[in-house]
């Protein structure tokens, strides 16, 4: 149905030419390290190689599935056959390299080398749809369930790198396809780097530790942050946990369609600011998460539009302060016309281990 809703932006002399993994499987559901994918009005056809033809074939509905032998000839035949003169390519996304080969390779077409593909694409990435957030809820839910356990074995003496290590280990263990990015594990003056990457430090009492996380299941990644502290944490650390609270819970709360990015940033800024720590609060407050772990829409002060009903973003505030210690909360929602859902299940209070 996706597939559907790109064709549908497009005018009948138009090919939209995929060739990015996560686009092909986006718009295919199925996913392979090689492919091209042809969108039209008149049709769609997906050509893979003998590694991927069968399980493409049984996998893929929406679009002619064809073997993959002399690309540029196929690909021309397929355009031509759709009656098409001018090809969109993912400008954001392939190099000039590549596109210069297309180019060359099949003169006799027009290319829009703008970003007017990417835009499309964009939009409809944006806005999830029933399947896509059953999927993002089983990722979060993987990655909770991982997280809980972990907590069970985080003591002193461990080192960031077994934290780290063990929470990939464990969402795998509880059904994640993969990890959504090298996970976090910053304690201490550590975590002041949002982030970190985790290493030999081992873990004292006295620190903050801030694990950033996520699971991948069936494409769709999970986002998620916690800052706990390792025995009893200093007066400044519970007062700065409580403003990164504070100003997370501001962001939670003022999320609803129609809501500018920007407006939605700010909610989170101004409290920090207002603490004395807005220097101390550099990137943005949230991102859209999907099939990739950082997508649109961009939620920070410099971002654009406004949020959508189905838009799936993070609220990720928090505080660094350089040598010292860090704190960042960080949960993943579902925007709707009112509000939100939230997929973190998580407490956001401080939990001292
Ligand atoms: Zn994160
Ligand atoms: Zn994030």
């Amino acid at each position: 149905m996706n597939l559907c809703r790109l064709s549908e932006k497009l005018s009948e002399n138009q090919a939209a030419l995929i060739i990015s993994p996560e686009n092909r499987r986006y718009f295919t559901g199925f996913d392979s390290s090689d492919g091209y994918l042809v969108v039209s009005r008149q049709g769609s056809t997906f050509f893979t190689d003998s590694r991927y033809i069968e399980a493409a074939e049984d996998a893929i509905t929406e679009a002619d599935v064809v073997l993959l032998d002399r690309i540029y000839g196929q690909l021309e035949a397929v355009i031509k056959k759709y009656g098409c003169n001018e090809v969109l390519v993912e400008t954001s996304r392939i190099t000039l390299g590549e596109f210069a080969v297309l180019r060359k390779n099949m003169p006799e077409f027009s290319y829009i080398g703008t970003r007017l593909l990417d835009t499309f694409i964009s939009e409809i990435r944006e806005v999830k749809n029933e399947e896509e957030i059953v999927k993002l809820g089983k990722a979060q839910d993987i990655a909770e369930k991982a997280y809980l356990k972990l907590l069970e074995i985080i003591k002193p003496g461990i080192s960031e790198r077994d934290v780290a290590n063990e929470l990939e280990y464990l969402m795998r263990k509880f059904g994640a396809d993969g990890i959504s990015f090298d996970t976090i594990a910053a304690s201490g003056e550590n975590s002041s780097k949002p982030h970190a990457v985790p290493g030999d430090r081992v873990l004292q009492n006295g620190d903050f530790l801030t694990i950033d996380f996520g699971a991948v299941f069936d494409g769709y990644h999970s986002d998620t942050t916690r800052t706990v502290a390792i025995g009893e944490p200093s007066e400044e650390m519970k007062k700065v946990y409580n403003i990164v609270k504070k100003a997370q819970q501001a962001g939670v709360d003022a999320i609803r369609a129609g809501l500018g990015v920007v407006e939605y940033d700010r909610v989170a800024r101004d409290i920090i600011a207002a603490e004395g720590y807005g220097d101390a609060f550099g990137h943005s407050l949230g991102h859209g998460v999907g099939v990739e772990i950082h997508e649109v829409p961009f939620c920070g002060p410099r971002g654009k539009g406004v949020l959508k009903a189905g838009n799936v973003i993070s609220c990720e505030p928090g505080i660094y302060l350089p040598g010292r210690f860090g704190v960042r909360i960080e949960d993943m929602l579902l925007v709707t016309e009112t509000g939100s859902v939230n997929f973190c299940h998580l407490s956001r209070d401080l939990i001292v281990l």
